[in-house]
């Protein structure tokens, strides 16, 4: 059911009008997506999630996710003047950073942001440069690796964020001194997975740790925050998180552990991955082949377009609109044109044919994708295009220009 690529006619149809290379999303997908993470928690009348931000910072996107009842999750000043900008304030807004300025801090306090700490040192800065909310939220790093049955899934030993358990017991303590009245705390402990065990798992952890603070301290908590982490299938054959499960399972957390002391506890997300990732591409065109001591195949789009590959050797899905049915018996380098050997898109690729001037999609894209484009060798980042149920698509962020480029630099005269 999740996703549906857009038909060959209808990506042609796209590329016909807007130039190559552009990231195409899909909105009714995003949509149904977003009420299935909705349905899973349902049993939870307080459950929010807080779209990540970072994954897909295009106004048109956070405002149809706002409308599906999300806020937002947010790491920086221009993060939350965007948040802002699309008319999320208050407890809609999640302030999740870390080693963070002072104006970030004045900022989320005056749009009313829940601030997440990173650090026990953050709440004598917080308290100096912005006040101490009453509502506050406490980012736990419980060191050593993070298993999921023998399954190592992160490190969080080596992570920056968030403080070590005894911290947390400090941080409460001072926060109290400060008039903070309630609490939250939130963990974010493994990035792009499918097991279905991570989000019960660290719930548990979450939960037992939030008792225990409550209990020494005599202190409410309002809030576990869950964080990011569910992965999407990037492989064809690669297994989707069962999102209704994960929602069941984290409530049979819940009521073991939250239920019998009576406190109102909400669940929070700060999925974007998950969100996003699966209902978007991006739609470029081959206009170059290159046959050397390997095959290459020249896209119009780079690595600034989609930094993934490059920057993890990640991989996405590539698919060429009208070929579908022909055997993948060409073994390519799919490649852009940045003077950098890691712009590969992808490496000894099995495709069909792939001739010049053909659509080549990449898939996946929807998160983490045009986010993080840059503009290394000049590269002009690409538009964004929303397509929606019923065919109609419109452009919801242009094609970088050179003015764009050149707005920032001095000294030519
Ligand atoms: C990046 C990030 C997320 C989102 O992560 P996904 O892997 O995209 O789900 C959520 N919360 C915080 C604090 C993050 O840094």
């Amino acid at each position: 059911m999740p996703r549906t690529t857009p038909s060959n006619a209808k990506l042609l149809e796209i590329a016909d009008r807007i130039p190559t290379p552009f990231h195409l999303y899909d909105a009714e997908g995003i949509r149904a997506n977003a009420k299935r993470l909705r349905e899973a928690f349902a049993w939870d009348p307080g459950f929010r999630e807080y779209f990540a931000v970072k994954a897909t910072p295009t106004p048109a996107i956070i405002n149809l996710l706002k409308r599906e009842g999300c806020g937002v999750d947010c790491a920086s000043y221009t993060e939350l003047k965007l948040a802002e900008r699309c008319g999320l304030s208050g407890e809609f807004i999640m302030f999740s950073s870390n080693m963070t300025p002072a104006a970030e801090y004045k900022l989320a306090r005056e749009l009313g942001a829940i601030i997440n700490l990173d650090d026990v040192t953050h709440v004598d800065f917080l308290r100096d440069c912005a006040g101490v909310p009453e509502d506050i939220c406490l980012r736990f790093n419980p060191g050593g690796d993070f298993m999921l049955g023998n399954a190592v899934m992160g490190s969080p030993g080596e992570a920056k964020f968030g403080m070590t358990r005894p911290q947390l017991d400090e941080a409460v303590s001072a926060l109290k001194q400060c008039g903070a009245k309630r609490f939250a705390l939130h963990s974010f402990l493994a990035s792009n997975t499918t097991d279905d065990t991570y989000y019960p798992t660290m719930a548990r952890t979450l939960f037992r740790t939030a008792m225990e603070l409550s209990d020494s301290h005599g202190v409410e908590f309002f809030m576990i925050n869950l964080s990011g982490g569910i992965g999407i299938p990037y492989k064809p054959d690669a297994r989707e998180a069962d999102i209704a499960w994960i929602g069941e399972a984290v409530r049979n957390v819940y009521d073991e552990i939250i239920k019998p002391s009576g406190m109102r506890v909400s669940i929070a997300t700060e999925l974007g991955r998950y969100m996003t990732g699966p209902y978007g591409w991006l739609v470029s065109r081959a206009i170059h082949k290159k046959e050397i001591h390997k095959n290459y195949i020249g896209l119009d789009a780079c690595a600034a377009d989609l930094m993934r590959p490059a920057m993890y050797g990640a991989y996405h899905h590539i698919t060429i609109p009208g070929k579908e049915n022909l055997p993948p018996d060409h073994l390519y380098d799919v490649v852009g044109s940045l003077c950098e050997n890691n712009d590969k898109f992808a490496i000894d690729r099995p495709l069909p044919r792939v001739d010049i001037g053909d659509l080549v999609v990449l898939h996946d894209t929807g998160a983490h994708g045009r986010s993080m484009g840059y503009n290394y060798n000049g590269k002009l980042r690409s538009a964004e295009v929303m397509i929606e149920g019923d065919g109609s698509f419109r452009m919801i962020r242009r094609a970088e220009t050179m003015e764009d480029y050149f707005a920032t630099t001095a000294g030519f005269e």
